[in-house]
């Protein structure tokens, strides 16, 4: 062993890529600590690291929650960890992953109250972290997404990844997740903004929250008929019949029963075939990444802005001057000379 291995093995040097990966899959929570803050400020170790932990990936279930703000989704993540870690066979490890928590609208109140989450804070069998939206948008979809993996290679058996809003970031961040559970409550007129929203379209669970107010009953009508309506010939998950759960989180009830609800919803994707449903959803990964990484190698470029200022100062049009550019790109980034070739006419 070299001393930088066995510095690895005792959580000393955790420097490079490979001694990150290497404490990782040893287990060594600053490490994962670590990589999931490489990937947030996009460090350029993260991609080998990710190389050497990838393999380890695919073992935990992950379950995203989302839904309007102040429906209750901290409130129930709590809830769904500590129901999580009561069950003892076998003991599973809870992984909790806020993500853009720096949103105005949860503020301090993140991650439901303070002393329910002082009891997962204390279990060393629970990691939470939160991460900030600092970066731009599909940045933070990137790096929620890797932060899973960091933490599904680190060896956590469940992650619950909490997403405020629904904007484009959040949803990429679901569409990554293996269970997704829509969190509703009554009043305010939430489920019809949400339905709206097209917040059903990424439900394989929804929650009636606050099923202690009045007019839950109510929701859990109307959201019942409304997944059953819901086309769903173009999902992954070939006809799962959406469940709708009452819960009160807040009053500590209904945890179990969401549970039961993901493990079913789990049962039929692999029936289906996991592999098969998760490469369909990473897919849409590989899109955005590719679209990132377009956008910044073409960008990246100091002299962009004043060659696209020079060229409409010629008097070209807007789409001429995108078209030079996308030309610059190579074969088959030019105009197709038939419009039926076009890939936005597929
Ligand atoms: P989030 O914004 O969706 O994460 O919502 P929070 O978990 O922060 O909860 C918003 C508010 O709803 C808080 O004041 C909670 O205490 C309250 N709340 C959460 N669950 C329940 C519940 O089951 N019943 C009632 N009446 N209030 C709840």
């Amino acid at each position: 062993m070299t001393t930088n291995e066995s510095n690895t093995a005792l959580g000393g040097r955790l420097e490079t890529p490979s001694e990150l990966a290497a404490g990782l899959l040893g287990g060594n929570r600053r490490a994962l600590s670590r990589l999931i803050s490489w990937s947030e400020n996009d460090h350029k170790g993260f991609p080998e690291a990710l190389n050497a932990f990838y393999p380890h990936t695919g073992r935990a279930w992950r379950i995203g929650i989302t839904g309007p703000p102040g429906a209750g989704k901290s409130t129930l993540v709590n809830e769904l960890a500590l129901e999580l870690r009561r069950q003892t066979e076998p003991q599973l490890d809870v992984g909790i992953l806020a993500v853009d928590p720096s949103s105005p609208f949860t503020g301090g109140a993140l991650l439901g109250d303070r002393i329910r989450m002082d009891e997962l804070t204390a279990d060393p069998g629970v990691y939470i972290r939160s991460m900030a939206s600092r970066k731009s948008h599909g940045g933070m979809a990137r790096a929620g997404v890797d932060a899973c993996d960091v933490m599904d290679a680190f060896g956590i058996d469940r992650i619950l990844i909490e997403t405020v809003g629904v904007g484009q970031a959040e949803y990429d961040v679901m569409a990554a997740c293996d269970t997704v559970i829509v969190v509703m409550c009554p009043g305010a007129g939430d489920g019809i903004q949400a339905m709206k929203a097209g917040i059903l379209e990424v439900a394989d669970v929804l929650v009636v929250n606050k099923s202690d107010l009045p007019g839950a009953e109510r929701l859990l009508d109307d959201l019942t008929e409304a997944v059953h309506v819901r086309d769903r010939r173009a999902t992954a998950d070939g006809g799962w019949d959406v469940p709708v759960v009452p819960a009160s989180a807040g009053r500590g009830q209904g945890a179990k029963e969401v549970l039961a609800a993901v493990v079913r919803h789990r049962a039929r994707l692999e029936e289906l075939g996991l592999e098969g449903v998760r490469n369909q959803k990473r897919t849409a990964q590989v899109r955005r990444i590719v679209e990132e990484t377009i956008d910044k190698r073409l960008f990246a470029r100091t002299e962009m802005g004043a060659d696209i200022a020079a060229q409409l100062a010629t008097g070209q049009n807007a789409y001429a001057v995108a078209e030079a550019l996308l030309a610059q790109l190579g074969p088959g980034f030019d105009r197709p000379s038939n419009p039926s070739e076009s890939p936005s006419s597929k």
